[in-house]
């Protein structure tokens, strides 16, 4: 595999929305906060990068994943952006 395709390819936001999809498939309806990025989306996503096997990001815009997956915060757009 090309790693310059690779790092072009969005697999962080591939799966970031993916984990949108699995919490709305489960519930039925748009989770605890319509939708948005609750504890149960950041679990479901973490979820995810572990089953696939892919690395974390170094950081992420979102708190609640933050916390679940233990990395660290980042707000600026150079860090992996989720949306
Ligand atoms: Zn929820
Ligand atoms: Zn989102």
């Amino acid at each position: 595999m090309n790693p310059t395709v690779a790092f072009r390819q969005p697999a962080h936001l591939i799966l970031h929305e993916a984990a949108h999809h699995i919490r709305i498939q489960k519930d039925d309806m748009m989770c605890c906060m319509g939708g948005q990025h609750c504890k149960h989306w950041a679990k479901t996503l973490f979820g995810m990068y572990k089953k696939l096997n892919v690395p974390l990001p170094f950081g992420t815009q979102f708190e609640t994943f933050a916390e679940i997956a233990g990395i660290p915060l980042c707000t600026f757009i150079g860090a992996v952006r989720g949306d």
